[in-house]
């Protein structure tokens, strides 16, 4: 058996990185990956300007009138320019908008009075208060977004914040999904005897369209050596990976690795984990071949550790996996030699299994948050640091 680790350091050495790019307006760059680092041509802020509604004053004019009273000669709002400050002049400022020359200090509206033309401060006042400064969030010049780095709505709000309309993306990576198994109906259809419904199909399209991949479905795919031949090949043809599901055993019924071993290169793998174990790799002419698990649980569970991390390689993106330790709500008294990945909440600060763990299980990924991650060959007492796995975090 192969360890998880090997098997994705292996994997992450065989993805090939894309370098296809495509410069797109803001809107569509959502989920994609930049293809060449973003670098600032202004200061953001572009001025110092007001954090607060109030008035704009010099702190010496406070420190000599104990009575701190200043003339009030200006209205400056956020998008207008202010005249300069005369000593003992303040002017009513709002948020964001640009301090006027002349001014050191924001005075809180709710520390200041206001009769007859004049400002009556209040409270504490020191230089600088309440003032944002030019660059003081982005200097110009400087790298705000890394080549590689995957487009998320802050990154989106970054880009536009520097004034950057379009940005050069990678292109999407293609990827062929092929659902394999006689025993398969798609949804809607009548469930006859011996059949179950294809779940594998929608969960792994969601989540590689979730990551911005371009999925072409091949739907179901019977447990005919031909026919799966004939498919993956097809699906080669017009991918850059290729991706099915089920078939990957030895079982006379499992044609993916008889199809492929023919004339193409292809790793099976036994991988020491749980749920998961069998597991293929390799390539079909151009495109990477990828077999997963027929069992949901099992296909998420490689999908999400393996696969993923696979496919953001081939973008170019180096992500480790979203995670932390916190007390186990289990124990697990009898090593395994593989590495378990139980379905958890995180419960008071405490990693909760779910009660079924089989690998069929899909209600337990619905349920869960995350993975806790029990070592290979290791026991685990109720509270013992575990290293979790947060799957919400991975959609973001
Ligand atoms: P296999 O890897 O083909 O031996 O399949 C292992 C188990 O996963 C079997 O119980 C299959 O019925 C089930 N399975 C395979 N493909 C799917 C699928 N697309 N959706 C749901 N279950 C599946
Ligand atoms: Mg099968």
């Amino acid at each position: 058996m192969l360890t998880v680790d090997l098997a994705l350091e292996q994997l992450l050495a065989a993805a090939r990185p894309l370098t296809d790019s495509l410069t797109v307006p803001l809107t569509a760059a959502r989920g994609q990956v930049l293809a060449h680092a973003v670098t600032s041509s202004i200061d953001v802020p572009a001025f110092d300007n007001s954090a607060m509604d109030g008035y704009a004053l010099h702190v010496t004019d406070f420190a000599a009138a104990p009575l701190a009273e200043f003339a009030l000669t200006q209205r400056i709002a956020a998008g207008d320019v202010g005249a300069p400050l005369a000593p003992g002049e303040a002017a009513r400022i709002f948020t964001g908008a640009p301090l006027p020359p002349g001014a050191n200090a924001i005075a809180m509206q709710e520390d200041c009075t206001v009769e007859a033309g004049a400002v009556r401060v209040s409270g504490p006042l020191r230089e600088g208060q309440h003032i944002r400064r030019s660059g003081e969030d982005v200097a110009q010049g400087t790298v705000v977004l890394p080549a590689g780095t995957r487009l998320r709505a802050t990154e989106l709000g970054l880009a536009a914040a520097i004034g950057v309309a379009e940005l050069a993306v990678l292109r999407p990576l293609r990827v062929a999904l092929l659902s394999t198994g006689n025993e398969l109906v798609e949804p809607g259809d009548a469930l006859t005897p011996g059949k179950i419904y294809n779940s594998n199909r929608y969960m792994l399209r969601a989540l590689l369209e979730d990551m911005g991949c371009v999925v072409t479905d091949y739907g179901i795919v019977a447990d005919e050596l031909e026919l799966t031949t004939r498919l993956l090949g097809e699906a080669a043809a017009g991918n850059d990976v290729v991706i099915s599901t089920g078939g990957v055993s030895v079982g006379e019924e499992d044609h993916v690795r008889a199809a492929l071993q023919t004339h193409e290169w292809l790793a099976l793998w036994k991988i020491a984990m749980k749920p998961g174990k069998p597991f293929a790799f390799g390539r079909i002419g151009d495109a990477d071949f990828i077999g997963l698990p027929g069992n949901p649980v099992s296909s998420f569970a490689t999908f999400t550790l393996l696969v993923r991390p696979f496919l953001l390689a081939r973008l170019g993106v180096s992500e480790s996996l979203p995670h932390l330790w916190l007390p186990a709500g289990f124990s697990r008294p009898k090593p395994i030699p593989r590495r378990e990945f139980l379905r958890v909440r995180i419960e008071h600060g405490h990693a909760v299994p779910y009660a079924n763990q089989s690998s069929g299980v899909l209600t337990s990924v619905v349920w869960a948050d995350a993975f806790a991650v029990v070592p290979e060959h290791s026991t685990l007492e109720e509270g013992d640091p575990v290293r979790i796995i947060q799957l919400a975090l991975l959609e973001r």
